[in-house]
């Protein structure tokens, strides 16, 4: 079938919105009608090669819209079924196995394989390829395919333009206090960063009712909005040195960080700011695919603390995500607060806006 698709030519280009042919679904594959899709750093991080992927492409990872058709195996949706794209896992390694799709054992084929399993592509324009399945969806599109792992089922009353960025960004910010961290209530954390994943930081740690919520991020206009959506302080990183600022909030300083910047000197500040026993979480991608942090041995094992990767914020899709929309629904994650609509054609204008911070969350609408 012919759809609208925002096609990556190559690295370091525009998106090229133009009509290209898709597959109908496989037997155990899913169409969706893309209604809303969000654009994610990662994108970005693909278009400008720090993570590697096959050119042209479409990309787009976020995407939420309505079941068209299914193949013949497929049992969990029907048409007609308001579903969020999520990342895709393969359901049967080590990690799939024992509820961490996260950290499957095939992620990368799976998600920046730029093909199917078995090395085909659902999109091509004009007869030649175009490479697809990014985190199992190519999402940038007015249709995707999908599959029963990363199709997740929701209630068909809720503005897929505000829930289209769970399938990512909000998964991954709030699913690290959430889920990764577990913070409890009462508790003292601090996110570096405050763009859509660091905020769905500070979204998911007041949830978790905790007590001290530090948001680092030197936007005043950003800061502002933590404050707003939960954050007790909101410090700006530039020419301060951070760890001496949360030692003046809580002197034996804070249970958990949270880095969503990559940004190496906001790690050290968080590994600084921790307590006794506290944990450093991992989120952010530096730009410089080398970077590394410096931890102090005898620092780490005296004060017990804990450095920590997250994938997606340890998401289980299918539990995760019903449960970020109701509390969407019941007001406790305020994502209006965060997102910006665009309409599909304008997806260069969202890349603009966001890199030059005029956006926290674009979400490209149909
Ligand atoms: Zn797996
Ligand atoms: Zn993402």
């Amino acid at each position: 079938m012919q759809i609208t698709a925002a096609v990556t030519r190559q690295a370091h280009t525009k998106f090229c919105v133009e009509e290209i042919e898709l597959e109908g679904p496989r037997e155990d594959e899913i169409l969706v009608k893309i209604a809303a899709v969000g654009l994610c750093h990662t994108d970005l991080l693909v278009t400008e090669e720090v993570l590697p992927f096959a050119f042209p492409a479409v990309l787009g990872h976020e995407g939420g819209g309505i079941v068209q058709q299914v193949g013949a195996s497929v049992t969990k949706v029907k048409p007609g079924d308001h579903v969020l794209m999520t990342f895709n896992s393969c359901g049967k390694c080590s990690s799939c196995t024992s509820g961490k799709p996260c950290y499957c054992v095939h992620f990368t084929t799976q998600n920046y394989g730029g093909a199917r399993a078995d090395g085909s592509s659902a999109l091509c324009s004009c007869g030649s390829r175009v490479h697809a399945n990014f985190f199992g969806q190519s999402s940038f599109a007015s249709h995707a395919i999908g599959n029963e792992r990363n199709v997740v089922k929701i209630r068909d009353d809720v503005d897929f333009a505000m829930l289209a960025p769970l399938g990512c960004g909000v998964q991954t910010g709030a699913g690290a206090v959430m889920r990764s961290l577990d913070a409890k209530p009462g508790s003292s954390i601090i996110v570096f960063g405050g763009g859509s994943v660091g905020l769905s930081a500070v979204m998911g740690a007041r949830i978790k009712g905790c007590k001290t919520i530090i948001l680092v991020e030197p936007v005043a206009a950003r800061r502002a909005i933590g404050l707003e959506i939960g954050a007790t302080h909101a410090l700006n990183p530039v020419g301060a040195d951070v760890a001496a600022l949360v030692r003046d909030i809580i002197p034996g300083g804070v249970d958990y960080a949270v880095d969503t910047s990559g940004v190496t000197a906001a790690l050290q500040a968080g590994l600084q700011s921790l307590a006794m026993h506290g944990t450093l979480g991992l989120v952010g991608v530096p730009s410089n695919p080398g970077a590394e942090l410096n931890v102090s041995i005898i620092g780490a094992i005296s004060a017990g603390l804990t450095v920590k990767g997250i994938i997606e914020g340890d998401s289980v899709p299918d539990e995760f995500l019903p449960e970020l929309v109701e509390l969407y629904r019941a007001g406790r994650l305020p994502l209006d607060k965060i997102v910006t609509t665009y309409p599909f054609a304008e997806i260069n204008q969202a890349v603009e806006d966001h890199k030059a911070g005029r956006c926290i969350k674009a979400v490209l609408v149909f």
